[in-house]
């Protein structure tokens, strides 16, 4: 039998656990707003600016990271005067410069080249030991055989190799992309744990992104990534979203893309970069 006051007790008890609840339901609102995937529609890539513009040296930033975040909470690019490769994993940007080193930039730091969802994965897949990068665009593709569509494409686990590329912060006159690649750092790791993060995107993307697979890496303790050049897995679980809607955002600065040709061909420059 209880008494009444340890009935008040347990009432009470239960109340603060309550309210324990309700303010933590709302710090991850708030969580979720800021990341802006709560009001962003879903299923929707957004990107700054051009791949184009990037390889031609349009390295000025154009939009802040805390306003990308609105944007969605997962993704890649690079930073104001290309100071090095962006991961955007749950709602945090991290910036992997050309020490190898990763830092969590300013939300006013900006970025004139990036790429993000809301990441809402449809399906999860088992990859299995010694798959590299061929063997898993060869899985995504059979998983997910949109090739006209986005896929948003998140790997966690641990890798028994990692190679990865930062790129130097530069300055004006900003040379193309082409040259700041010939003197890039490579970074090679060893059965390291950590997440891939990126999109495949349509070949008729060609000029406005990257066709095919664009992927970057954050190590799990958070001190090592960068641009993906090769890997190998121990053993890791992919995800795939499908976006099927496509948002562009070009700089208001009218002055930023004046002088770049954005319809030039620059395919033979991209694989040099990617590659
Ligand atoms: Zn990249």
């Amino acid at each position: 039998m209880l008494t009444t006051n340890q009935v008040d007790e347990n009432i009470s008890g239960l109340m603060q656990h309550e309210e324990e609840i309700m303010i933590r339901l709302k710090s991850l609102c708030i969580a979720a707003l800021l990341a802006g995937c709560a009001s962003t529609p879903h299923e929707t890539l957004t990107q700054i600016s051009t791949i184009n513009a990037l390889l031609a040296g349009a390295y000025d930033g154009q939009m802040r990271c805390d306003e990308l975040l609105k944007q969605g909470d997962f993704g890649i690019g690079t930073f104001d005067r290309l100071d090095g490769e962006m991961v955007v994993c749950d709602g945090t940007v991290y910036q992997v410069r050309s020490d190898g080193k990763v830092y969590t930039p300013s939300p006013e730091t900006t970025t004139p080249f990036a790429a993000v969802t809301c990441f809402d994965p449809e399906q999860q897949i088992t990859i299995s030991s010694g798959a590299d990068f061929d063997a898993v665009e060869k899985i995504v593709d059979q998983a997910a055989p949109q090739k006209n569509l986005f896929c948003a494409i998140r790997i966690d686990g641990s890798f028994r190799k990692m190679k990865t590329r930062s790129v130097p912060a530069q300055n004006k006159p900003y040379p193309p992309l082409v040259e700041v690649a010939k003197h890039q750092p490579v970074f090679e790791y060893e059965n390291i744990s950590g997440t891939i993060i990126g999109f495949r995107c349509p070949q008729y993307i060609e000029g406005l992104n990257i066709p095919g697979y664009h992927l970057h890496f954050l190590s799990a303790d958070k001190t090592k990534g960068g641009h993906i050049l090769a890997f190998e897995i121990a053993n890791a679980e992919a995800r795939i979203d499908i976006a099927n809607r496509l948002t562009m955002i070009l700089p208001r600065d009218t002055a930023a893309l004046a002088d770049v040709e954005l319809g030039a061909d620059r395919s033979h420059e991209l694989e040099a970069v990617e590659k």
